[in-house]
């Protein structure tokens, strides 16, 4: 095809995600001129689709619950995650530290867009508090982020895929894209390329190179993340470090259809400080029915339901195998990847009330039965018979049936070795929630890099004016933890966009 046009700029970030926005924004504010190509015809990528937890040191919030910490502590602490699984050979801790050290910097910046954070929270091993959840939802990053970018005067251009990087003279120059109308675009980088596309949580082909024919046939969460910026960078002589460290299979109940105008409202700061506000003082049975419509749109069920009687059916009614042991992995090799929970009144009334929760959204909330009744019609089933749930599910209804009448006969067969293990599913109204999906949520291999956030091409050698943030620039480490993903993507986006702007050649 014909290239239609070609667009010089000084710097090029590819993607629109957390790192591409912190990434454009910094090359900016460091004088350059920039464009921002994202595929999508919206900004957000993955981390719009995420729960929203920011881990950072030194923060306002730290020091208004009188928490004094560092980041030094926090490198202490983020080591302890790998030790745990015993990964920490794996792990790339010199990286490590640079997520540390620049996350108080990088929060200030995030409160400074206008962004409102509830927290910080504890969780182990980390010895001091330090998850925060953003307002109302992880919406409000490509939102916020995006309008702080056009202030200063980004140039977003939506619809625009990067396909390839020019290299002139082993130096990234740019980059071919895919205009909105079809036609293919040289835009020239008159400084550096950043690499922030996002994962290949999407990617059949390079879930399959990295690790497995099961994995490759799972669906993403957000399907839009192909790995065409680590494609890039390994066509051009990058490595891709730990590329078979993979978050999922995991099952979470299927987003909903229509969103409630709740979920529409745009992330105004006027309502995100509101909410906040209600989150400090108000009782939390006030603010839970808000947050609940946001918290419910696509939480995985917990393990613990399956201990305590429920039992999953795929697509034909069927069951497949013992839900207590990996249950997603079992659901993914099922039509579809679809699944739906059954149980009965005895576990449906143990859901309703702490400690027993069917969903959370990590310390922003617990999500009981009643929630899900409440907000979740499209995935609640009640019914007085096996025969009735069925229908409510659009299952065959025999075979719902005979399954059932299965499952409960084998729990009192004398040498089934189900027997005595778990309740029979026999006390009216019966329940059901679903489908559920086996989902892979983000892939971890990212590109090898230097501390400078410079994609490492063949014989080790740095690819100038070639740089990469977020999931493409993870080099190795395992970011284990609630939060460290998006606090990496905002951290490397803002070294990296900066570094690329004072390239020199
Ligand atoms: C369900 C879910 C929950 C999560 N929750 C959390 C959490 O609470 N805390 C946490 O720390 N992490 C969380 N994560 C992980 C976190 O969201 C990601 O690691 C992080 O958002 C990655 O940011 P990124 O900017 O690298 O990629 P993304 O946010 O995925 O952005 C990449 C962007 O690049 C665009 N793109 C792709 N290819 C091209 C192309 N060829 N041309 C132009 N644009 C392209 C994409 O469309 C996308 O907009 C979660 C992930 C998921 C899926």
């Amino acid at each position: 095809m014909p290239t239609a046009a070609r667009i010089e700029t000084d710097v090029i970030v590819v993607g629109g995600g957390g790192a591409a926005l912190a990434a454009a924004s910094s090359a900016r504010s460091a004088g350059a001129e920039v464009i921002l190509l994202e595929k999508n015809p919206q900004l957000g990528g993955s981390t719009a689709w995420s729960v929203g937890s920011v881990t950072a040191t030194q923060t306002p919030h730290q020091r208004k619950a009188g928490i004094t910490d560092n980041p030094q502590d926090h490198l202490e602490d983020l080591k302890l995650f790998s030790s745990a699984l015993k990964l920490e050979h794996r792990d790339n801790f010199e990286l490590g530290r640079v997520l540390c050290d620049h996350s108080p910097a990088m929060f200030e910046w995030l409160l400074s867009a206008g962004l409102e954070f509830v927290g910080p929270f504890p969780e182990p091993p980390h010895r001091r508090p330090r998850m925060h959840n953003v307002l109302p939802n992880s919406r409000a990053f490509p939102y916020l982020l995006g309008r702080h970018c056009t202030k200063q005067g980004v140039a977003i251009h939506l619809n625009t895929e990067a396909q390839k990087l020019i290299i002139d003279n082993g130096r990234a120059r740019g980059v071919i894209a895919r205009e909105p109308d079809g036609t293919t675009c040289e835009y020239i980088a008159r400084k550096g390329v950043v690499l922030a596309a996002g994962d290949y949580s999407g990617g059949r082909e390079l879930k399959a190179r990295f690790s497995s024919e099961l994995i490759a046939n799972v669906d993403a969460v957000n399907v839009t993340n192909t790995g065409d910026g680590i494609r890039m960078g390994m066509d051009c002589g990058g490595t891709v470090i730990n590329g078979d460290y993979i978050r999922g299979p995991i099952l979470r109940f299927v987003p909903p259809m229509h969103t409630t105008l709740e979920q529409r409202l745009p992330p105004l700061p006027a309502i995100t400080k509101l909410l906040h506000w209600g989150f400090d003082h108000l009782p939390k049975r006030i603010l839970r029915p808000v947050l609940m419509n946001y918290l419910t749109t696509a939480l995985a069920p917990e393990k613990s339901l399956y201990e305590h009687g429920a039992i999953l059916v795929d697509r034909d009614g069927l069951r497949f195998g013992d839900e207590r042991d990996q249950p997603a992995h079992s659901a993914a090799t099922r039509p579809d990847g679809l699944a739906w929970m059954i149980f009965d009144s005895t576990v449906a009334d143990r859901y309703q009330q702490w400690p027993h929760f069917i969903s959370t959204a990590p310390s922003v909330g617990y999500a009981y039965l009643e929630d899900y009744r409440r907000t979740r019609q499209d995935i609640f089933h009640c019914a007085a018979t096996p025969g009735e749930l069925a229908a409510s599910m659009q299952l065959p209804r025999a075979a719902v049936e005979k399954t059932l009448a299965d499952y409960n006969a084998g729990l009192q067969t004398g040498d089934s070795p189900m027997r005595g293990e778990r309740p029979a599913i026999v006390k009216p109204p019966l329940y059901a929630l679903g489908p559920a999906k086996a989902y892979i949520i983000f892939t971890n291999g990212g590109l090898k890099v230097t501390l400078n956030l410079e994609v490492v091409g063949k014989n080790e050698q740095i690819i100038p004016g070639l740089y990469a943030a977020g999931a493409n620039g993870q080099s190795g480490m395992l970011l284990e933890g609630h939060g460290h993903h998006l606090s990496w993507a905002f951290v490397s986006g803002r070294i990296a966009g900066r570094n690329a702007a004072l390239y020199v050649a």
